[in-house]
């Protein structure tokens, strides 16, 4: 159970990027936050994450106040939206990293590992280092990393956006599977409104660091709330 209290953040202490957030995301809901470039998804999904300071608000994990709660004891994994993997690892150190961290052992990474790499297709490429792979083979290292942790919340900043549209189409519903095999809380961040509107059980606006609408894709195509919402949506209202 994810909770915001009129969250803000400012970077400059003058602007805010985000401006008084209220939002609670359910126990193994998959919430999509869209919005275009700028409007400050990243930095709500790293602030939720605890690597982005809050400035403003309360964030509650699990009906915890976790404002200031380490990462590392947040019990959740996150796909950044430029991979962030280590150059010097193979892409199997890079899926197992957290794990060897968590210290799980041997076995159950193995196990972890040829599931994951098999759902995701990287079976193929297990020994190669990160410079060797294309952008869309990057990307699905980064999504297997997350999916290795099996940590109950999964933050996914626009995971799917580098690959080919077959693969995408593909991800899409093996991302949804998986979250609903595994009961996973994810909010996911796109700027892909066919994304947001086949994914979401709800989708979150967001314009100029606002909330615009939170809402099931259905309410938000026939009821937008405003023009920004039904353009972005595509909605014919
Ligand atoms: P995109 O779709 O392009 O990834 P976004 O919605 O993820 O955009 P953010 O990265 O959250 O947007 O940025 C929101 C705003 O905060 C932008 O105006 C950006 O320039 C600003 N910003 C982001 N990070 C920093 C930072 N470290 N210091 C100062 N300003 C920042
Ligand atoms: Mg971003």
């Amino acid at each position: 159970h994810v909770e915001l209290m009129d969250i803000s953040k400012s970077y400059d202490k003058q602007t805010n990027v985000l401006d008084e957030i209220n939002l609670s995301i359910n126990k193994g809901e998959f919430f999509v936050l869209v919005g275009p470039s700028g409007c400050g998804k990243s930095t709500l999904l790293r602030m939720v994450a605890g690597l982005e300071e809050i400035t403003g608000g309360v964030l509650k994990l699990n009906d915890e106040v976790a404002n200031h709660l380490p990462p590392k004891n947040r019990n959740l994994s996150m796909v950044f939206q430029n991979y962030a993997l280590y150059p010097h690892l193979t892409v199997e150190q890079n899926i197992l990293f957290g794990l060897d961290v968590k210290r799980v052992n041997k076995k159950e990474q193995k196990r972890r590992l040829m599931e994951t790499a098999e759902m995701i297709g990287l079976s193929e490429l297990l020994k190669r280092k990160p410079k060797e792979l294309s952008g869309g083979q990057r990307q699905r290292v980064a999504l297997a990393r997350s999916v290795v942790s099996e940590a109950p919340l999964c933050l996914m900043d626009e995971p799917l956006s580098n690959l080919d549209a077959k693969l995408r189409a593909h991800m899409r519903v093996e991302i949804r599977r998986l979250q609903r095999k595994l009961g996973l809380t994810m909010i996911y961040v796109t700027h892909d409104q066919v994304e947001a509107m086949t994914m979401g059980d709800r989708i979150m606006v967001l314009n100029d660091g606002k909330v615009q609408q939170v809402g099931k894709p259905i309410t938000l195509y026939n009821e937008p709330a405003n023009t920004f919402v039904a353009s972005f949506i595509g909605s014919p209202k």
